[in-house]
């Protein structure tokens, strides 16, 4: 019998604080209202369950990024800069609070897989994180949301092998960057190719490195890609790759901005295609986690498209006919 299974989402309205100045900035706090709305008026209302997220432990931070980093993006939060790095990264007084508020819903996330019945978790987050590197802010991303996760799953509950699996439009150079030269964190990430597409990295022989080398997958597609290069990528490349690896804890980096009315990217994905990969991943989830995944949101800018196609992720998530 065909059964839906409900969804913990971790949503906090501290990621509204974080202000990007208006004007053309894509990474609006109009992106988690759309989400919110949509999810709360849509079919799936019912079987979603709301959960506030706590900011993250500073020591959490510190595994992924510098404490001198740290301190310059709170300094020049409260020095009343408006951008840190690079102009792409706006931030306003609240922006360090939203974005250890977004860290820290990864970890609540982690807690309530290992410790509650519940199996799927959404994290509707904002600033995104995955281009956030050790030292720097990149393309909208300060702190690395599902970097620290997976430290804090591995260290906390001793989850030897963690698969991420990432399906923004961009490469998440810096998760790539956090575990490239650990073969306990297993980085997959399709996107449009770095010759293209920002931030420039994620091509198919970066393949990890020292004792990490095979433990990076990157799936490159060509502007204009579609469902069908999608679906072909995970049927030969993730599926096996998951296969090998048999991860003890699995995260997606969720990032929307590949479908085709977002001008973030050149991909072409309809909003059905998360569906088929939220299947897919409910489906290795089952075979490896115990059912158990974790998603963060990262890019999607056309707010009307990014609240449908999470919804039609988390029905492939949680639908088991999907
Ligand atoms: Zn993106």
């Amino acid at each position: 019998m065909a059964e839906f299974q409900n969804i913990i989402i971790i949503d906090s309205p501290v990621y509204d604080n974080h202000d990007t100045g208006g004007g053309t900035h894509p990474e609006t706090p109009e992106r988690v209202r759309a989400i919110r709305e949509r999810l709360n008026s849509g079919p799936l209302a019912s079987f979603l369950k709301w959960v506030e997220p706590r900011p993250a432990a500073r020591k959490w931070l510190m595994a992924v990024h510098d404490e001198s980093y740290l301190f310059r993006f709170e300094e020049a939060v409260l020095a009343g800069q408006t951008w840190l790095g690079h102009q792409d990264n706006q931030i306003c007084f609240d922006s360090f609070d939203s974005a250890v508020m977004a860290a820290g819903a990864g970890l609540a996330g982690v807690d309530l897989l290992e410790k509650g019945a519940e199996k799927l978790v959404f994290c509707p987050v904002r600033p995104p994180g995955h281009h956030a590197e050790r030292a720097m802010a990149l393309g909208f991303c300060f702190l690395n949301n599902i970097a620290i996760a997976a430290d804090y799953w591995q260290r906390v509950y001793d989850r030897q092998r963690i698969f991420i699996l990432d399906f923004d439009a961009h490469h998440g150079n810096g998760i790539q960057a956090a575990f490239e030269t650990s073969a306990a964190i297993f980085y997959a990430s399709i996107h449009e190719h770095p010759t293209y597409s920002f931030p420039g990295s994620g091509y198919a022989e970066e393949r990890g490195l020292d004792g990490g080398r095979g433990a990076t997958l990157n799936i490159p597609l060509p502007p204009g890609a579609g469902d069908d290069m999608v679906l072909e990528a995970v049927k030969e490349k993730i599926g096996p790759a998951l296969e090998n690896f048999r991860p003890e804890a699995l995260i997606i980096a969720a990032g929307f901005d590949a479908h085709e009315q977002d001008d973030m990217s050149g991909l072409d994905y309809s909003t059905i295609l998360y569906s088929r990969l939220g299947g897919w991943i409910r489906k290795w989830a089952g075979q490896f986690c115990g059912g158990r995944v974790l998603s963060i949101l990262e890019g999607g800018y056309n707010p009307q498209a990014l609240a449908l196609s999470v919804e039609s992720y988390l029905a492939g998530l949680a639908y088991d006919k999907m």
